[in-house]
């Protein structure tokens, strides 16, 4: 997971391969199932694929405004007012991105400079410390750990531990909620001293919200920029690869207060200047869909969870509550393995089956140790099909455990 490769920069040396790339490699080198990487092995909307071949065959095929088309921008305000009572001005406040990773990416770009620290939760998504890196800033995180909370196991930060990573150097504090790869949304309560801590410190926050409308049993996602004085200093970034089942098409966006939002697409303009412009058409006609379209998604995603939190429990391994993603956190020391990294390696040779180790999601890998992330977000046949491989495999693996 490190690189020494000669001609790689300083700044990205130590970062190496995703880890997702490298257990997706590894998974098919082994035909193993793939319950690492997060994508799903089924087709998405077939009204959707139509409306990206309606875009091209009625000739939207050449570069789209640097902010994105116009129908899209409208179509991501509206869906904000909707869900949200959020009213961002679709001319001046929303750029369309390439994924919600250029999003963050051009936001951290545009919005932080070099020596500046960033606040992030651990477990961290890979690329906002790549990002992070990449403009010569400083990454200050701070731990999420597992609590036991009106009888579920779910993922909470101290807000004491929030205060303490804050210096006169702290330019923002970067938030995923739904959160992966735990599967927790953060509680009212830690968006509140959130948003304390960053309005009394004059800080920006910029949240990565893909998994919006992934939300099950009574879980509600709530946007920090909802929160009393948050609008005027949030970066909201979403996408359409989760909700529409399309991560190859890459259309993700920003939405911010305009002077945030043109200095984003100030850095978008050298990055990539504009993003694919027949899927923009598509994605925009598919976010007024609504509920109709949302509610049965979730529903489908819950039952899928279901399976893969049974299974879990079946084959003995410690797990935390999902109550929002595509993912499930288990504790894999709780069958007597003691490194996430070195299960997740001896996986899909062994049993057959690819998950993904969360140490590698923290700066010091000893604060994730033991961690390891099971998708399902895979068509019921294959999670069966991975369930009774973990089933039969694991007891055999945890007999040879090291
Ligand atoms: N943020 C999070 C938290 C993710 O899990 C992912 C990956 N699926 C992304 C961003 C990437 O989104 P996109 O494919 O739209 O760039
Ligand atoms: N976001 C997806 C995951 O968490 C994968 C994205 C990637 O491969 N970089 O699994």
């Amino acid at each position: 997971m490190t690189s020494t490769d000669p001609y790689l920069t300083s700044r990205l040396q130590g970062f190496g391969t995703t880890i997702f790339t490298e257990m997706s490699a590894l998974a098919r080198r082994h035909d193993a199932v793939n319950l690492g990487q997060g994508f799903p092995d089924f087709d998405p909307p077939s009204a959707l694929v139509q409306a990206a071949e309606a875009a091209m065959a009625a000739g939207h095929n050449q570069y789209a405004p640097g902010r994105g088309v116009p129908s899209l921008r409208q179509a991501i305000a509206d869906h904000d007012r909707r869900n949200y009572a959020l009213d961002f001005d679709p001319d001046t406040e929303v750029i369309v991105t390439t994924g919600a990773t250029e999003a963050m990416f051009a936001s951290v770009q545009a919005l932080v400079e070099a020596g500046d620290e960033v606040v992030v939760f651990e477990p961290v998504y890979d690329v906002y410390p790549a990002a992070i890196a990449m403009v010569g800033a400083t990454v200050v995180g701070v731990p999420l750990r597992p609590v036991e909370e009106a009888g579920a196991r779910v993922w909470r930060f101290d807000p004491d531990d929030l205060e303490a990573a804050v210096t006169e150097r702290t330019r923002a504090i970067l938030l995923n909620s739904p959160h992966n790869p735990t599967g927790t949304v953060f509680s009212t309560g830690g968006l509140q001293a959130i948003a304390d801590v960053a309005t009394r410190h004059d800080l920006l926050v910029v949240t990565d919200e893909v998994y919006e409308h992934l939300v099950y049993d009574d879980e509600r996602h709530t946007p920090i920029a909802t929160l009393p004085g948050m609008r005027e200093r949030t970066v909201r970034i979403s996408s359409a690869g989760k909700t529409f089942s399309v991560t190859g098409w890459k259309v993700g966006w920003a939405c911010a207060p305009a002077p945030v939002a043109a200095a984003i697409e100030a850095a978008k303009q050298w990055i990539t200047f504009t993003s694919g412009t027949p899927f923009q058409h598509a994605i925009a006609e598919a976010l007024s869909w609504g509920e109709s379209y949302t509610a049965p998604l979730a529903a489908e995603y819950q039952a899928r969870r279901d399976v893969l939190i049974d299974g879990l429990d079946d084959v003995g391994l410690g797990r935390t509550s999902s109550t929002s993603t595509y993912f499930v956190t288990a504790d894999v020391r709780t069958l007597g393995f003691a490194d996430d990294v070195d299960f997740c390696q001896r996986l899909p040779a062994e049993v057959g089956v690819a998950a993904i180790p969360c140490s590698v999601f923290h700066a010091s890998p000893e604060d994730g140790r033991g961690w390891v992330r099971f998708a399902f977000c895979k068509s019921e046949s294959l999670l069966a099909e991975g369930l009774e491989r973990l089933r039969t495999g694991l007891p055999r693996m945890a007999r040879s455990a090291p």
